[in-house]
């Protein structure tokens, strides 16, 4: 496939029962607006117009906009011909009106992080995300504590959100074929432990340090985080986690433990 580019980390689907199963994850509330980051030749998107009433599609490559403009002719179809990372997902939401938003992504691979971070980033505004990633990846996001792949990643997104490996897609399902399988993951987006955190990027950040030195003891990235042993150790003892614990045996609310007493109760 010479039209595919390998730096946008092109991939794309076409297979009709994938695209529907994708999309019946969404909630089918019709008042919906759909935000795609990366429609590609607008497999997802196409279907997505007509089931929701708002499709807004967010593509970089420009060699792509007439395709997508002449194939899409449903009139609550936006595309906009641009790089994610420069979108302001938050104002692009707020500019529209419907009862629900959701996010929903093939994403290219080379920035699977980055869009997963900058979703959570938004998260309050949204019902679900839905994401079509490497499946390492997806292991790595549903990852519970103690479990392989266990990262600050999965600390984020399973604060923000309830979040299912749905299905492995096999790699034969892509054109051009990629080397590894992918996988359907959904966040379902809930508050539960927003409401006990007020920054919660601080919190997101703080994690990220927290898993910096993964085959270190928490104790240790702890006290490297924020510069005292003796603190450090005093807050272990206050929340009831064992110093030789590594940060992948520690659940959510043990994160959320450390760092509300690092902020002394002023979380
Ligand atoms: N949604 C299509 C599908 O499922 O067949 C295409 C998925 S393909 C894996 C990823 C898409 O993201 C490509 O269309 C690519 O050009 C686009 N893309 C890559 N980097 C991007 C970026 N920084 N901002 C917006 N779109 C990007």
């Amino acid at each position: 496939m010479d039209y595919a580019k390998k730096k946008f980390g092109q991939n794309f689907i076409s297979d009709k029962n994938l695209i529907n199963k994708i999309i019946n994850i969404l909630d089918q509330e019709q008042d919906h607006l759909i935000i795609e980051i990366g429609p590609g030749r607008g497999a997802l998107t196409k279907e997505l117009c007509k089931r929701f009433k708002k499709v807004v599609a967010i593509e970089i490559d420009t060699d792509l906009e007439v395709l997508l403009k002449s194939e899409i002719n449903e009139s609550n179809f936006e595309l906009i011909m641009e790089d994610v990372l420069n979108v302001d997902l938050k104002k692009l939401i707020e500019s529209n009106s419907c009862k629900k938003v959701s996010l929903i992504s093939n994403t290219p691979y080379y920035i699977t992080s980055e869009i997963i971070f900058r979703t959570l980033d938004v998260s309050k505004f949204l019902d679900k995300a839905i994401f079509m990633v490497q499946k390492e990846v997806a292991l790595r996001i549903c990852a519970k504590a103690n479990e392989n792949n266990y990262n600050n990643l999965s600390v984020a997104a399973q604060f923000y959100s309830e979040v299912n490996y749905e299905f492995t897609v096999n790699k034969n399902m892509f054109r051009p074929i990629p080397k590894v399988d992918s996988a359907i993951i959904s966040l379902k987006f809930h508050q539960a432990y927003l409401n006990q955190i007020k920054d919660d990027k601080a919190f997101v950040a703080f994690v990220r340090k927290l898993f910096n030195n993964k085959r270190k003891t928490i104790l240790n990235n702890l006290s490297t985080t924020i510069n005292t042993k003796q603190r450090a150790t005093e807050i272990l003892a206050l929340t009831k986690i064992e110093n030789n614990k590594r940060p992948e045996n520690l659940s959510i609310e043990d994160f959320i433990n450390i760092y509300k007493e690092t902020k002394n109760g002023n979380n």
